[in-house]
């Protein structure tokens, strides 16, 4: 039986990727923080380790007992905008601590297998759109510089000899996703907004340009990824950009509500000192290496989420 050790339970890719391991009988392992004992959506057969990924000499010491086939790094704090309320937490979770978790797999020998979530924000505000695999990585903020030294030492790594892919996420979203994220605050608002419970939506830049894809779709190229034969980065996108403008457009339109401008606003306080306006990713690479494509385009996706807030919000 496959076994694999899971950090990041906590969050949606954690969660769908633990039912996706569960249901092809991977046996499932998951690092948990003191502070979330049962993380919301972790399936009960996932046995769960509780520690602090930062707390290298600990995990090494899983890790190394565990002896795990596969490894999914997607413990993070993925907040950019907490990035720059916290950067040396973030610098030790996302970059550190995932640099010592790559030396414990590589103790492990030579069958295991590792999967690092990097992310979009390594490129910070690159010249090129679409970005793919080749560009270059020169972050924004510290979200960004800390995910960029875990995925440059992917890499140095892989030339070591470890089975180790790096994949470069864009965003992608889901009805786990956080309402601290644009996407689920725009959703949960337009779903309070349709049923009365709100009267607007303040949002911060509005001319933000992403690439919004599907959560499950980014955890299916995860698991390719540790399954193929010629471990790489990967940027794993739908090629699709649009902006935050787009989003909340197409979600009150699929709240029933098509005169909508008027009820969000933009808040300078609630725009980054310095954010990415364009990003949107080439996943060529991962299409012919891992066979790999998105399911829900950017107008599925927004559906989904609205579907989701209108059913929560009318219990
Ligand atoms: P990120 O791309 O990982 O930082 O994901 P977010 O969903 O937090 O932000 C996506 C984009 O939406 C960024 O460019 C934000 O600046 C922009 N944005 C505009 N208004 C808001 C808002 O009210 N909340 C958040 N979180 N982001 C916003």
């Amino acid at each position: 039986m496959t076994r694999a050790l899971v950090t990041g339970i906590g969050g949606q890719d954690g969660s769908y990727l633990a039912e996706r391991l569960l249901a092809e009988g991977t046996e499932v392992h998951a690092l948990v923080l003191h502070d979330e004992a049962q993380p919301p959506y972790c399936p009960p057969e996932v046995t769960l380790h509780v520690g602090d990924l930062a707390d290298v000499a600990a995990t090494r010491r899983l890790v190394l007992d565990l002896a795990p086939d596969e490894v999914y790094n997607l413990a993070a704090i993925s907040s950019v905008a907490q990035s720059w309320a916290e950067p040396d937490l973030v610098s030790r979770v996302n970059g550190h601590a995932a640099v010592a978790l790559l030396e414990s797999a590589r103790q492990v020998g030579e069958h295991v297998r590792v999967v690092q979530a990097s992310s979009a924000e390594i490129f910070g505000e690159p010249d090129q759109m679409p970005q793919s695999e080749q560009t270059p990585v020169r972050p924004l903020n510290p979200y960004g510089a800390a995910k960029a030294y875990a995925h440059l030492s992917v890499a140095v790594q892989r030339q070591r000899g470890l089975h180790a892919s790096s994949l470069i996420l864009y965003n992608h979203e889901s009805p786990r996703r956080p309402t601290r994220f644009v996407t689920r605050k725009i959703t949960a608002g337009v779903a309070a907004i349709a049923q009365g419970r709100a009267s607007g939506l303040v949002l911060g830049n509005l001319d933000a340009r992403r690439d919004w894809g599907w959560a499950p779709d980014y955890v299916d190229a995860m698991v390719r990824a540790a399954r193929t034969e010629a471990p790489d980065d990967y940027v794993i996108a739908t090629g699709v950009g649009h902006t935050v403008r787009d989003f909340a457009q197409v979600a009150f339109r699929c709240a029933g509500i098509a005169d909508w401008e008027h009820l969000v606003s933009s808040d300078s306080g609630l725009t980054r000192p310095a954010d990415a306006t364009a990003l949107v990713g080439d996943a060529s690479h991962a299409r012919e290496a891992l066979g790999w494509a998105p399911t829900l385009g950017f107008e599925d996706v927004v559906a989904a989420l609205v579907a989701a807030d209108l059913a929560a919000g009318a219990t």
